[in-house]
């Protein structure tokens, strides 16, 4: 796959040169916005592959410009923020991100995010099929039943449902309510609970170390991602 297009939305200077700089050595293609309108209107005209959008911008909220991309567009948006604060992340991914880093940020952290979003935009476009494979983990969603290393997984209803979720959305962070919303309907605070426990059952089947996963990342007080094992 040919390195992707990526829209660099940042109105502070020294933060967008050093992205700028990193994509350049990393041979990227890249364009810039300094503020959501010009973001909004780059996103629309120069068909980026990527965006990666700080949230604090002078015009548009970095949410409102998600919202508005949303409208049109699946593009990968990674959100760049220096709000540590779990509750804008959970609502920028909330809004449709797909991922996050939190300032102060590393260049390796920039690059391993925008390995990870360009895995899941190849995947993307092998998406629609029938079963879905990843490391030792198939899914065969016309049959209605998973494997690992060949082997049928022995999984309650809920376990499968959460695990088609993780593999629908692989390589993007899924937060706590999304996924409670998807596999229960409702979004309760005892949902959450719940979800903890399926995840734990469904790890002790799925991962050979459940307690370092492989398949299914944790982000505290956020949410889950299933990685894409190369
Ligand atoms: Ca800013």
């Amino acid at each position: 796959m040919n390195k992707p297009l990526i829209l660099v939305v940042e109105d502070d200077a020294p933060i967008r040169n050093l992205m700028t700089t990193t994509l350049k050595t990393h041979d990227y293609r890249y364009l810039v916005a300094d503020c959501g309108e010009a973001a909004l209107r780059e996103a629309a005209t120069s068909n980026p592959d990527i965006m990666l959008l700080d949230l604090g911008l002078p015009d548009l909220d970095g949410v409102e410009v998600i919202r508005r991309v949303r409208s049109w567009s699946d593009m990968p948006i990674i959100v760049i923020s220096a709000r540590s604060e779990d509750a804008d992340k959970i609502e920028a991914l909330d809004s449709g991100a797909d991922d996050y880093l939190t300032k102060p940020f590393s260049v390796e952290e920039l690059l391993a995010r925008l390995r990870v979003t360009q895995r899941r935009l190849a995947a993307m476009h092998t998406s629609g099929s029938p079963v879905f494979t990843n490391g030792q983990l198939t899914i065969d969603f016309a049959a209605g039943c998973a494997f690992l290393d060949g082997k049928e997984l022995h999984l309650t209803p809920i376990e499968y449902k959460l695990l088609c979720l993780m593999a629908h959305n692989c390589g993007k962070v899924l937060t706590h309510t999304y996924i409670t919303q998807k596999v229960w309907g409702t979004s309760w605070e005892n949902d959450v609970a719940s979800l903890r426990v399926f995840m734990a059952t469904l790890r002790k089947k799925l991962e050979s170390a459940p307690g370092s996963p492989q398949y299914i990342q944790t982000h505290i007080g956020v949410g889950y991602r299933m990685m894409k094992i190369e």
